[in-house]
């Protein structure tokens, strides 16, 4: 199976150290934002299908686009969201679901504490919600002990607050090392298209990026704590429906195509549909 994808060329899966700086100033942002959006927030928020209706009402139907089975030789895409949940995951989720889609919120512990209630509005929403540390350390730098911290405090703090089970780890950075390997005993899910919205925060740039570099299999890096990237997912959505792309959760994704996550494995894209045809071929074969 590997040898299948080994034509597949290296892709960038961990963030310069430079995010290290921008993302602590635009955490200030982001909490500036919050505080001065929440007393026109409410009423605002009211007039939209709130994302948990819209998750209701796809229950009354037999089945909609979004929970009907994945065909695995259809293209598929996993749209990945970072450092939320924030005031901005409620709009991408609604632009989620109006689309029949699905993607995977790996939420960080110092925002998660902040609105708890914003992980059930993305599991109501049918997507993923995952685990992106208590801190946002860079876990190949720090001990052990505060490593298992880092990992298992947040997902602690996930599964009360309704995400259940054992959840799958985006290090932050994409930074892992042996040891991170060895004491995470959780699948760790990198990505194989960076759309850059952390670094240009501009929509153009960030759809630019994301439709240049995007391919069947693909996990896609974005981050919902910027307006820009609801603006960018807002084209970005339906150009990748037109396109023939299913968005799906990453466990979707893998479980479609065959490939089992394992702990302590490092992971960023599964194979295409039609890799993943040739490899159903060549095992009948042997
Ligand atoms: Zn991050």
């Amino acid at each position: 199976m590997s040898e299948i994808r080994s034509g597949i060329e290296e892709a960038l899966d961990t963030l310069p150290k430079e995010y290290k700086e921008v993302l602590a100033a635009d955490h200030e942002q982001l909490e500036a934002a919050e505080a001065a959006g929440k007393s026109s927030e409410s009423s605002e928020r009211h007039e939209n299908h709130p994302a948990s209706e819209t998750g209701k009402d796809s229950d009354d139907h037999e089945s909609t686009a979004a929970t009907a089975p994945i065909d695995p030789t259809q293209k598929l895409v996993a749209l990945t969201f970072d450092d939320g949940p924030s005031m901005y995951t409620e709009e991408i989720l609604e632009l989620l679901t109006s689309n029949d889609s699905r993607a995977t919120f790996f939420m960080v512990g110092y925002n998660i504490e902040k609105h708890p209630e914003r992980v059930k509005l993305v599991l109501d929403a049918g997507c993923e919600v995952a685990n992106h540390t208590s801190g946002h350390k860079d876990l190949s730098d720090i001990s052990r002990s505060a490593i298992e911290s880092e990992v298992y405090d947040n997902e602690r703090l996930l599964n009360e607050a309704g995400a259940e089970g054992r959840l799958l780890l985006r290090p932050p950075y994409g930074l892992t090392n042996d040891t991170v390997k060895e004491v995470v005993k959780r699948p760790m899910i990198n990505w194989s298209v960076d759309s850059r919205d952390w670094k240009t925060k501009d929509a153009a740039s960030t759809v630019a990026e994301v439709k240049k570099n995007v391919r069947d299999g693909r996990v896609v890096l974005m981050h919902d704590i910027y307006k820009s990237t609801v603006e960018a997912v807002k084209e970005l959505i339906p150009w990748l429906k037109s396109e023939g792309y299913r968005l799906v959760t990453v466990s979707e994704l893998y479980e479609a195509r065959g490939e089992e996550l394992k702990d302590g494995h490092v992971y960023r894209y599964t194979y295409s549909a039609e890799e993943y045809e040739k490899d159903i071929t060549e095992r009948k074969k042997s």
